[in-house]
């Protein structure tokens, strides 16, 4: 039994005492460097995460086997909100963060130390480093490891922004930014990395309108503020405390939750000064502003007091649920119609009839309707009289004018709402706040765009449509806001006191860093001396060295730059690795921006949804690599599917990658045992094998990790199959293909193929041996086998259908002259000038073929449409090979085999059967 665990922990133990894994430029090495998208110090892992990081492995080891110098670092993303929040909850003994740790395996006296953020960074990168990518196999340079909140690193940012400030990239103007009543400002982003839930949530911007009512203010908002023409009624629910607030000397009446809103985007102008219920308002009239209309004040249930003001303008006749609660409410009441829509009579009426919708619970079809009438009002829809200056404007075309009209006459205000519910890791609802001085890094910037985008041209960027996506990206990128107040870890903003960096704008050059981080991991350099003009002659060679020290981080830098590939998840599309490419454009020299990005997608889980701890149900990462073996778990990450789709998480699937290993290494066991003599099937076994290094190695060049891997495990493995069935035992043979094909395997399954490599007593670690090249193909050899293949499966096809249960089988190879008939039939199609014409005016010069008489057109006929379909004829001597398969093919079909040339004139013809044959398949007969 093949234990994979002590496999495992054997070689690692070797590669990691002897260091392998140190990037080392050794003269005449072509550098290679590579690196994943640090993680976010955030808690556990699980064995999605590890997909990108095992690509980014395979990748680099199998750099490092083709003659590369490879730096391949990692670090932590510590910055931001992630592990203040996890040590939040542990200080105030969250059970939820309690049990997860406990379940996860953190001891009690850890659990102790976690309420400090630099604890858990320190458990976590540590979690990260043993228990993830030592354990399974990484050979990530250990040396460089880096953390976003070492002091070296915050003085590597303070240099970015220094050199972004320079190159006047950097901004300021008041914001309306994510902010979390807890924490203070979150991004909201696809990455989630501050946020629990709403990562896709965008900014709606509401016009909130003022309805007058005595010294009151009701402020309805609205997305679609042209209805105002069309409101009949208001709406407020009878049962809640509504705040009356001053804003602006005026006193304004909103839900509780509405007011606080407000509070965050207008500031001190306003102030809750009084309650008032919600029945108090009912039945008493306002005035609609623009239109001058009286309307009365309604009771409405539905009036959530959670989204926007928690008052509502009710619009009957364009919006359906207006519709349904008015005929409930006040039946009296007639709709007004203010778009005109071919088709349509009263907009909502019509389609709350259509669909036949009678109470105002039915909210899937209340739904449908709605988007029904503002498409069809969207789309054909016109501002009818009722609109005054505004009649005949389409509605798609009326955008903004009705609500600047609003904003200039003093009628209404901008209230900003996510579009759907947005939740800090902390738990608090985020909400949107002004921010009146805000700092922007400037990626609208016209000449960074346009500079960033001609660099993209020239990358290696993998799935090849992520670089065609990425002009777009770039050009929507819009300026970001980069700097955040709050109880945050990063570097303090150098241009304003109390300020943080974000996390996403921190995470941009960082690969330059793991030059400089070797040297100060190992003393070498202070933190202290990291100053700008340090930074300055590193990356820049700007000014004088202030040691031999700086002269050979220098010399580092210009080596291992730039990063070759940059790889991470799909998240990063539209988030990291813009920022990544625009800020070396805007800060480093032109040969050191980046050449190439690899994207990954997720592992999900069968919900469809991306594995996450926040949501459940992953499995962790030690329990994947005991229950599966890390080689099972590298190779099914590289095989299960393309890189480039999402892959749901299926353990049986993951089991059934061990029984492979496991079968492989069985067959390495019994392979060792052989020792025949050298047979006429060595040259085809030979000859697969280089062919499919050089699949192999042409896969890999392309980062084609599935398709090498499936050639490796694959298509070798019934190779040697196919080799032993047809009696290939020759132990020099076996050696050979066994020293090329362990190489193979090593990139993927590097444990396994360190133990083979030492049991075919190879010195020295495979994993720095040299990965295969492809010797010469020996073409005729691998037609020959195949001749042999097809004809057995014709035969056993021919008795199959006929039921014959021969004890004779006779097999006739095609006749000379057909063979020529098929050449010069390509030498034709080579020069293309193939025609039945031209073929037998050939043919028929020549004495020996005219001969055969009508047998020839016949033939050339069907060798013309097999040429137009494709089809090539390789010279093999079809006898010969046929002959020298004869034992086996007389074990296989269990009867005598009588192989004979058609042109044989002596040879016996019982089914009369020798005509059919033609090359690349002879006729057969059974008897
Ligand atoms: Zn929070």
């Amino acid at each position: 039994m093949v234990d994979f665990t002590a496999i495992e922990k054997k070689w690692q133990q070797r590669w990691y005492d002897e260091k392998l894994y140190e990037a080392t430029l050794d003269d005449g090495d072509e550098p290679f460097f590579i690196h994943f998208a640090y993680p976010g110090i955030s808690g556990f892992l699980h064995v999605g995460h590890m997909r990108g990081f095992a690509y980014a492995d395979m990748i680099a080891r199998y750099k490092r086997m083709t003659g590369h110098a490879v730096c391949y670092p990692a670090g932590f993303h510590a910055s931001g909100l992630p592990a203040v929040s996890l040590a939040k909850k542990v200080a105030r003994n969250d059970e939820a963060m309690l049990t997860y740790l406990r379940s996860n395996g953190c001891p009690e006296d850890v659990i102790e130390r976690l309420g400090d953020p630099a604890a858990v960074i320190r458990y976590f990168s540590e979690i990260y480093v043993d228990d993830y990518w030592k354990r399974f196999g990484f050979l990530i340079d250990y040396s460089r490891l880096m953390t976003t909140v070492s002091e070296g690193y915050k003085r590597f940012i303070t240099w970015q922004f220094h050199k972004l400030r320079d190159a006047g990239l950097l901004t300021r103007k008041p914001h309306f930014a994510p902010f979390c009543p807890g924490c203070g400002p979150v991004a909201v982003d696809r990455s989630e990395t501050d946020i629990s839930e709403g990562g896709d949530a965008e900014i709606n911007e509401f016009t909130v309108i003022r309805f007058r009512m005595d010294d009151l203010v009701l402020p309805a908002a609205t997305l679609r503020p042209e209805t105002i023409y069309g409101v009949t009624n208001m709406w407020v629910h009878p049962d809640i405390t509504y705040v009356i607030a001053s804003v602006d000397d005026e006193r304004w009446v909103l839900s509780e939750q509405g007011y606080r809103k407000l509070a965050s985007q207008l500031g001190e102008n306003v102030q809750q000064v009084d309650t008032i219920q919600g029945s108090e308002l009912v039945g008493r009239t306002c005035r609609v502003p623009l239109v001058d209309r009286e309307v009365p004040v309604l009771p409405a249930p539905f009036a959530d007091p959670a989204v926007a003001t928690g008052i509502v303008m009710s619009v009957p006749a364009h919006a359906p649920y207006d519709y349904v609660a008015l005929r409930q409410a006040a039946p009296d009441i007639e709709p007004v119609v203010i778009i005109e829509v071919e088709g349509y009579d009263i907009p909502a009426r019509d389609a709350v009839e259509e669909m036949g919708i009678e109470r105002q619970d039915e909210h899937d079809k209340l739904e449908m309707a709605t988007q029904q009438v503002y498409k069809a009002e969207f789309h054909k829809g016109r501002l009818n009289e009722r609109c005054d200056d505004y009649a005949g404007i389409p509605v798609s075309e009326i955008k903004d004018a009705v609500k600047d009209e609003l904003l200039e006459r003093g009628h209404a205000a901008i209230m900003r709402e996510f579009s759907k519910p947005v939740v800090c890791r902390c738990g608090e609802r985020v909400v949107i706040k002004r921010v009146p001085d805000q700092w922007f890094i400037r990626y609208s910037d016209e000449e960074l765009t346009r500079m960033s985008t001609d660099h993209v041209a020239t990358m290696n960027i993998h799935p090849p449509e992520y670089r065609e996506e990425l002009p777009g990206v770039l050009e929507w990128f819009d300026d970001r806001a980069c700097i955040r107040k709050g109880d945050w870890l990063g570097t303090p903003f150098p241009f304003k006191e109390g300020w943080t960096i974000e996390p996403i704008s921190d995470s941009t050059l960082y690969p330059a860093y793991y030059v400089v981080s070797k040297y100060v991991n190992d003393g070498t350099l202070e933190p202290e001396e990291l100053t700008l003009a340090f930074f300055d002659y590193i990356f820049l060679g700007k000014g004088e060295p202030a040691s031999e020290t700086w002269e050979q981080v220098r010399q580092d830098f210009l080596a291992w730059y730039p990063v070759d590939i940059n790889l991470g998840g799909k998240e990063h599309k539209t988030v990291h690795f813009p920022v990544f490419i625009m800020n070396h454009v805007a800060v480093m020299q032109p040969e050191h921006w980046p050449r190439g990005i690899f994207v990954n997608w997720w592992i999900t889980q069968q919900s469809g949804e991306k594995i996450s701890k926040s949501k459940g149900g992953a499995v962790p990462i030690p329990d994947a690599a005991e229950r599966y073996g890390v080689d099972t778990m590298r190779l099914y990450y590289a095989h299960i599917g393309s890189p480039y789709v999402d892959i749901e998480w299926d353990g049986d699937l993951a089991y059934s990658y061990r029984q492979r290993l496991k079968r492989l290494w069985e067959l390495h066991q019994r392979l060792l045992e052989l020792d025949g003599p050298p047979a006429g099937i060595d040259g085809w076994l030979r000859a697969t094998v280089n062919r499919h290094v050089g699949t192999a190695r042409e896969a890999m060049e392309n980062y084609e990790l599935r398709r090498a891997a499936n050639v490796i495990f694959y298509d070798l493995y019934n190779a040697v199959q196919w080799y032993r069935k047809r009696g290939g035992a020759n132990r020099e043979v076996i050696r050979q293909v066994l020293h090329q094909w362990i190489r193979l395997m090593a990139p993927f399954t590097p444990h396994l193929a360190e133990e083979m490599w030492d049991s075919i007593g190879r010195d020295g670690f495979v994993s720095t041996a040299a990965f295969p090249s492809p010797g010469d193909i020996d073409e005729a050899a691998l037609e020959a086998e195949q001749l042999v293949r097809d004809t057995l499966a014709d035969v056993e096809e021919i008795l199959e259908v006929t039921g014959i249960d021969a004890s004779d089988i006779h097999i006739y190879t095609a006749p000379a002259w057909k063979w020529q008939v098929a050449e010069m039939a390509m030498a034709l199609a080579d020069d293309g000038e193939l025609s039945m014409g031209d073929l037998m005016g050939r043919v028929m010069q020549d004495p020996e073929i005219k001969r055969h008489g009508d047998a020839v057109p016949k033939y050339a006929k069907t060798v013309i449409e097999d040429v137009r379909r494709g089809a090539t004829y390789h010279l093999v001597d079809e006898k010969e090979a046929l002959d020298g398969a004869r034992d086996f093919l007389e074990e296989q079909l269990d009867a005598s085999v009588h192989v004979h040339a058609a042109d044989d004139e002596q040879a016996p013809d019982p089914g009369g059967k020798k005509r059919h044959a033609i090359p690349g398949r002879p006729a057969i007969y059974a008897e």
